[in-house]
């Protein structure tokens, strides 16, 4: 084992603080990172608060992470020293399952290793995330990283770029496709930049009025204000696909109701608290509610090696590690332009 610093949350109520942990030996198979930087995501705020239940503490958030290889084991065949590498929302599945052979392994069967507050098969605790200034990952998980874009900015697409990325793609969503994201933070900014790069008119569906001009410069076509009705209404039977990635309770049929005929709503959002559908909002229309979690990890690659290639990146407020409690905070009143990444070194 090896020493590694952090930030950890002890329990659903305190603010994050400094925390020493382990971290494994690296295996054969290993690969150990120096992390420069970590996004910040809504989920590690779900997860420090328990608000979907099941957060194991100490818990050391982050899974969107960027830094410089220090280490590789000896059967390690892709990585090298000194190399970029990132880490994303896994670090482990069965490899051997249906899903897992697709290249799904967010749904392994046999149940996939979450970066943090996962169960570690190798360690037999948990595992420990990107808040930190080293992990230890299999070289499966490990994403090669391209050195043209700034780094900072690349962090955030180890979550918010493949989560947004895979929806898009597996709906084929490109030219001549109207398309809606509802809700502008991290998952919502990466949403329409991508949409917009895959060629669809994009309207951004917005309870802030002082993120229109933003939402322009991202990419989006048009705006609506979600607080007014009359702008709602304007809207009805409007698009092909709709991808809502709101973080706390709101309700889905609103968006429903603006879906074109075999329209699609996407929720990757993920509000603690159940919502009530009226299944006419989808029979009227022959509509379809559906779900997707980040992606997988060849398709993480793919996403990362296009963002490369289109010059996409994350638009960040970076940050000292000291600040995050702040920015958790900012980013429960929907104050986030558009994710907070941690840099490492000031750990
Ligand atoms: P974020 O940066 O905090 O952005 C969420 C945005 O939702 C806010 O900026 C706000 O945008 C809107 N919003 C917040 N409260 C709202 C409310 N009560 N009603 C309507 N809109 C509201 O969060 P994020 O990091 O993008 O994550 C968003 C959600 O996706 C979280 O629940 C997270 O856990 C989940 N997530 C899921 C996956 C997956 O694989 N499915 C992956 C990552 C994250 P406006 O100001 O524009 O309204
Ligand atoms: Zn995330
Ligand atoms: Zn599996």
């Amino acid at each position: 084992m090896t020493t590694a610093k952090g930030y950890a949350a002890h329990n659903a109520t305190e603010a994050l603080s400094p925390y020493d942990f382990s971290r494994r030996v690296v295996g054969a198979k290993d690969i150990k990172i120096e992390i420069l930087y970590c996004g910040v995501c809504h989920s590690d705020i779900h997860q420090v608060r328990n608000e979907w239940g099941g957060t194991n503490y100490p818990i050391v958030p982050g899974h969107e992470i960027v830094g410089r290889i220090i280490e590789v084991g000896a059967e390690v065949r892709n990585f090298k020293v000194n190399e970029l590498a990132g880490v994303g929302c896994l670090v482990d599945s069965c490899r051997e399952c249906d899903n897992c052979k697709k290249g799904l392994e967010q749904f392994c069967r046999n149940g996939f290793t979450g970066t943090y507050n996962g169960a570690d098969k190798k360690s037999g605790g948990f595992t420990y995330g990107g808040y930190s200034n080293q992990i230890v990952v299999d070289q499966d998980f490990v994403l090669h990283i391209s050195d043209k874009l700034p780094l900072e900015k690349v962090a955030p697409l180890l979550c918010a770029g493949i989560t947004t990325y895979s929806p898009l793609r597996h709906w084929k969503v490109g030219k001549g496709h109207k398309v809606a994201v509802v809700g502008l933070g991290g998952l919502g900014h990466m949403a329409i930049k991508l949409a917009a790069s895959f060629g669809a008119e994009v309207t951004m569906l917005s309870t802030s009025p002082s993120k229109q001009k933003d939402a322009a410069q991202l990419g989006a076509h048009h705006f609506a204000l979600t607080t007014d009705p009359e702008q709602i209404l304007a809207l009805t039977g409007k698009f092909d696909f709709i991808i809502d990635t709101v973080s706390a309770a709101h309700d889905y049929n609103t968006y429903l109701q603006m879906l074109n005929t075999d329209g699609v709503m996407v929720c990757v959002g993920a509000p603690p608290t159940p919502s009530q559908i009226v299944a006419f909002n989808l029979i009227g229309g022959r509509k379809s509610l559906a779900g997707s979690l980040i992606g997988g990890i060849a398709e993480t690659q793919e996403m990362l090696d296009y963002c490369s290639e289109h010059n996409i990146t994350s638009d960040v407020e970076v940050i000292a590690i000291s600040e995050i409690n702040t920015a958790y905070e900012r980013m429960l009143k929907g104050d986030v332009r558009y994710r907070f990444v941690i840099d490492m070194s000031t750990l």
